[in-house]
């Protein structure tokens, strides 16, 4: 039985917080455990990470693109379990199985998504008698449909949101949706991952959402089930973790707000949650805690509530019975190694005792970094990172490192940049500062919006809604930003040569940069009064030296002999140059390289302007493209199940008729 409250540890060993002791070793029952991830990526690294502190033998499992991937090379053993198509590889019970006997792991870590909620899974590892890292397969089980967890929440005094689940006929719900009142919200039955959900404003919306919602969740969790819900308009999203032994213990250890949101999926989280009333806090962690404990909850797990922000009214969400991607910065703030206790609870340990009045200390941000291009409607993106510079003092859990391949198979987040303070404001900005210092070259990733939200007075004050996004897009750029970059990466390579040059430049910007080692940030000032910020490393590159350049994102990598510069990314929510093609009206073309799910018209069929001709799939998303005017469909050069590239034609439309004016 553990005494004291496990730490979790930083990248370089250190205890993030101070003040808590780790575990005695000795005759501790984890040193005889051989555990399997059963996941990749960033997740995978995380969890071998605190397995190798406790000295517990690791496996790694994975599909054939990530053969080369860090978290294959960081587990002492690994077994390829089959090629990228995920039914066949990471959700393939039978495969995961067939790697645990051949390695003779005794314990299998689902990770978050994948399999991690999946009760046949979990009864599958214990049935093959190992130990099953997660919550008993009961809870998975009553937690797994949005459906039955709304009534169990119901049961037992947790209010939940207004809505309609009793039966599945388009017209119940779509006549449920009046009652509710519009906006409604459609969400998949069986979703996560903020898949799945659709808002119609108002009523000649429902069908398209309904359908759209439906495709999702069917592509996404095998079931087209849906709940309507009435949408709550200014909706928080706060969480509660929670983690629990199988001895009857479940603690709550605080909240955590997920409110900074982009398509329902998390964009930066933080904890505590700021700016709620003492009452509401209490009620959000002891309604939590009692339904943990009413399930006999004995893993780690969240509990998600809506918390209305013009009322402070909460309501239940979803259980997530699992790990969850934002978890560290519970850890930060608690100073707890989350897996750790994970691992400790499967084992047959008791939580210590001391936990149990624990008050979080401290305050920190998580950023959620995605291969996506922000100029680009957040397409996700695939590539090489080329470069990477992650600052010092932050934890950086990432499934990259530099020379890793982006592939277009699974989830687009690729890190998770973590940083904490004594104080909420502190913490912010130092994830403003790590923002401006992070660099990652070769593929478009998502910092420049990260930059331009550490920045939001809303965010500042702690008063985000999940609608932020939606009603305060990211501004056009005050300058070219790949202008600033260009001209940031040549003055870093060679400031002389820069300002002798910088006849051209000097007509629109003034700059002021002070080089150091080898990483430098620079300003750069525009005359209009703009300064953009860039974050610039001199590197050795294969032709002698290369400057990369990231401001707040943008990569720009100059060739040191010529001053030429190869844009080799957009990581810039501003980026201007090297946009992809916009179609022409009289096209269609894949926006990113993607699978086409649905064609839902044929050649000869007139459409209307915004009728949606093309459903596409890239990184388990879908995305509808929508005619850009109407007119007569000429070519469908696509399949079904065809991937495309960037560029590729999908639709193209009959010459227009001669414009009546
Ligand atoms: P998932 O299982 O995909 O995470 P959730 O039920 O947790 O689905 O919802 C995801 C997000 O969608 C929430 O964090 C919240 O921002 C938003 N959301 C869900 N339900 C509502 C609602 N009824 N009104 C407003 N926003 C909602
Ligand atoms: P959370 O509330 O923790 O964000 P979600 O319900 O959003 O949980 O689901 C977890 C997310 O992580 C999903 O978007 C899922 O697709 C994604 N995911 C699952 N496995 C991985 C992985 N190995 N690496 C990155 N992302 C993953
Ligand atoms: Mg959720």
């Amino acid at each position: 039985m553990a005494t004291d409250v496990p730490t979790i540890a930083g990248p370089d060993g250190q205890a993030l917080m101070p003040g808590r002791s780790l575990p005695p070793s000795g005759d501790d029952p984890l040193k005889s455990m051989k555990l399997l991830v059963a996941n990749r990526g960033e997740i995978a690294r995380r969890v071998i990470r605190t397995a190798k502190r406790l000295g517990i033998a690791t496996v790694a499992v994975y599909a054939d693109p990530d053969a080369g991937a860090p978290f294959v090379s960081e587990a002492a053993e690994a077994n390829r379990i089959g090629p990228a198509d995920l039914s066949d590889s990471y959700l393939s019970i039978e495969a995961i199985l067939g790697a645990a006997r051949a390695t003779e792991a005794t314990a299998v870590h689902p990770g978050y998504g994948f399999l991690s909620e999946n009760g046949a899974f979990a009864r599958a590892v214990i049935d093959a008698g190992l130990i099953w890292v997660g919550p008993k397969p009961e809870a998975i089980d009553v937690m797994g449909l949005k459906t039955d967890a709304r009534r169990l929440a119901m049961e037992h005094g947790v209010p939940v949101i207004p809505g309609f689940d009793s039966s599945q006929a388009d017209a119940d719900l779509a006549s449920a949706a009046a009652d509710i009142g519009y906006p409604i919200l459609i969400k998949a039955a069986a979703g996560g991952g903020g898949r799945g959900i659709r808002i119609a404003h108002q009523a000649d919306q429902f069908d398209a959402a309904l359908h759209e919602a439906r495709t999702e969740a069917q592509r996404s969790f095998g079931n087209s089930d849906v709940i309507v819900e009435r949408y709550i308009t200014r909706p928080r999203h706060v969480e509660v973790q929670l983690i629990g032994d199988q001895h009857g213990t479940v603690v709550d250890l605080g909240t955590r707000e997920c409110s900074v949101q982009r398509r329902y999926q998390k964009v930066i989280e933080e904890a505590p949650a700021p700016n709620l009333a003492p009452e509401t806090r209490r009620g959000l962690r002891d309604r939590a805690r009692h339904l943990g404990a009413a399930i006999g909850y004995d893993s780690a797990g969240t509990v998600e509530f809506i918390v209305d922000d013009n009322t402070g009214d909460f309501f239940f969400l979803e259980m997530n019975t699992r790990l969850q991607v934002e978890h560290p910065v519970t850890e930060y703030v608690t100073g707890l190694d989350l897996v750790e206790l994970q691992l400790r609870s499967a084992a047959g340990e008791s939580l210590p005792a001391s936990m149990a009045g624990l008050e979080p200390v401290g305050h920190a941000f998580e950023a959620r970094i995605a291969a996506e291009d922000p100029a680009n409607g957040f397409a996700p993106q695939t590539g090489t990172v080329t470069h990477l510079r992650v600052p010092d003092g932050v934890r950086w859990d990432s499934a990259v490192e530099e020379g890793s391949v982006i592939s277009p198979h699974y989830d687009s987040m690729i890190a998770k940049l973590i940083v904490g303070s004594s104080d909420r404001v502190s913490a912010l900005e130092s994830l403003r500062l790590a923002l401006g210092q992070l660099i990652i070259g070769g593929v478009a990733t998502n910092t420049g919006l990260h930059s331009w939200l550490v920045d939001r007075p809303e965010l500042k004050e702690g008063r985000i809604t999940t609608r932020f996004l939606d009603e305060h897009p990211p501004p056009e750029p005050p300058v070219s930003v790949d202008e600033a970059a260009e001209l940031a990466a040549a003055s870093w390579l060679d400031y002389r040569r820069a300002r002798s040059a910088s006849g051209v430049w000097s007509r629109s910007f003034g700059f002021r940069m002070t080089p150091a080692e080898n990483s430098q940030q620079l300003f750069l000032r525009h005359h209009g009064g703009e300064t953009v910020e860039v974050a610039a490393a001199r590197l050795d590159g294969p032709h002698g030296a290369e400057a990369v350049v990231s401001t707040t994102g943008t990569a720009i990598n100059a060739g040191g002999s010529n001053h030429s510069y190869r844009l080799v990314s957009r990581s810039e929510m501003w980026s201007g140059t090297g946009r992809l093609a916009e179609a022409d009206a009289s096209s269609v073309i894949a926006p990113f390289p993607a699978v086409v799910a649905e064609l839902p018209v044929s050649v000869g069929d007139y459409v209307e302007g915004g009728q949606v001709v093309v459903v596409i799939e890239a990184m388990k998303m879908l995305h509808s493209l929508a005619a850009p005017g109407s007119g007569t469909i000429a070519e469908l050069p696509v399949r079904v199940g065809d991937q495309v590239e960037t560029g590729q034609l999908l639709v193209r439309f009959a010459e227009a008729e001669a414009d009546p004016e």
